[in-house]
């Protein structure tokens, strides 16, 4: 078979989930985030798992993400979405019974004015200045808006993934100045704020990457295996070269395998040079560029060439192979193309 093989393990991503929910009180629900198709992972299938594990709430980030969402879980699950009701977003949220979270004063007159009555949350910017109320629109409206009954309140944390950084605390004090108080349930954290402490986690969290096996979740169990078959190995002499531009010359005689996977795949061609790929536990170096569709790896330490080498895996997660691209775990998953086999089953 030509194409990659992409394994995801829905066990681990429920366990992750399972994990996560056990880092909060049990008064505190824990969410999932399943925005860009689940993190590149699919969907469908990923939010039924956690449904099955009990997840009840669901975010995406577009309301267009919903309708599949919709149809995989039926109607019981609570959707939200974050950016809202936008112009044009009526019909679908609607249609498909979806929770915007409403980030403007614009946003809010929309949704009153076209769905009277219907549910809605609110997004409110504690200083990560990229969507939400702020707070002195906040102090203008609040007491309009919360008689209206926002089915959650909530904000976001721009440098969680450090839990050094002050500015952590700067904005955790600034959503209880902007909500201590209300009835409406609340939640600030994703991934990096519940590992920064029961302070932050309030009503409701909103993992994401962590499902996935992603920092800063360390103690995540793997989700992913990426096998690439292999198409054809050749011996290369003393200075040949390999690759577009020749930036891999043989220092001595080797041989070189190539995989059928590419950029086009989410393999950005940043990680040519550093990243390796594996036989087992055995590393092998990528010699030359990244292609389009292909990947050139150096097996000359191998006794027999290999029918397929693993770009991620056990030895090898997301954000091993994001360092060596100069990049982070979450845009090598959201790049995982859509030529790869899905197949959903323990890595
Ligand atoms: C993407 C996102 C999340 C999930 O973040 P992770 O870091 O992946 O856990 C939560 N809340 C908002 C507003 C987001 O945009």
């Amino acid at each position: 078979m030509g194409t990659a093989t992409l394994t995801i393990d829905l066990d681990a991503i429920v366990a992750n989930w399972r994990a996560l929910d056990g880092r909060t009180d049990a008064s505190t629900e824990t969410a999932a985030v399943v925005k860009a198709d689940a993190y590149g992972l699919g969907i469908a299938r990923v939010a039924s798992a956690l449904r099955d594990a009990g997840a009840r709430k669901f975010f995406v980030a577009v309301a267009e993400e919903g309708a599949a969402l919709r149809q995989a879980l039926g109607p019981e699950a609570e959707i939200m979405v974050f950016s809202g009701h936008m112009a044009g977003d009526t019909d679908l949220i609607r249609g498909l019974g979806l929770v915007p979270m409403l980030n403007s004063i614009e946003q809010i007159t929309r949704h009153v004015e076209t769905l009277p009555g219907a549910r809605f949350g609110l997004q409110l910017d504690t200083g990560m200045n990229r969507l939400g109320i702020e707070p002195d629109e906040w102090a203008a409206i609040r007491d309009i808006v919360l008689p209206r009954g926002p089915v959650l309140v909530m904000s976001h944390l721009a440098c969680a993934d450090d839990r050094d950084d002050a500015r952590n605390a700067r904005q955790l004090r600034t959503f209880r100045e902007m909500t201590d108080g209300i009835s409406a349930p609340r939640s600030l954290a994703a991934t990096g704020g519940i590992l920064l402490g029961p302070g932050f986690h309030f009503d409701l969290t909103r993992p994401g990457i962590g499902l996935y096996g992603g920092r800063p979740f360390a103690d995540a169990r793997p989700v992913l295996r990426l096998s690439l078959p292999v198409i054809q190995c050749r011996d290369v002499a003393s200075g040949e070269i390999v690759g577009y531009g020749g930036s891999f010359e043989a220092s001595a005689p080797t041989r070189i395998a190539t995989l059928s996977a590419g950029y086009a795949d989410g393999l950005i061609r940043a990680m040519g040079g550093e990243a390796v790929v594996f036989h087992g536990a055995v590393p092998c170096p990528l010699a030359g560029r990244v292609s389009m569709d292909l990947l050139t790896v150096d097996i000359g330490h191998l006794d027999t060439d290999p029918s397929h080498l693993d770009i991620l895996g056990r030895h090898q997660g997301v954000d091993d192979l994001a360092d060596s691209a100069g990049t982070i775990g979450y845009e090598i998953l959201t790049s995982l193309g859509p030529r790869y086999v899905r197949n959903y089953a323990g890595i």
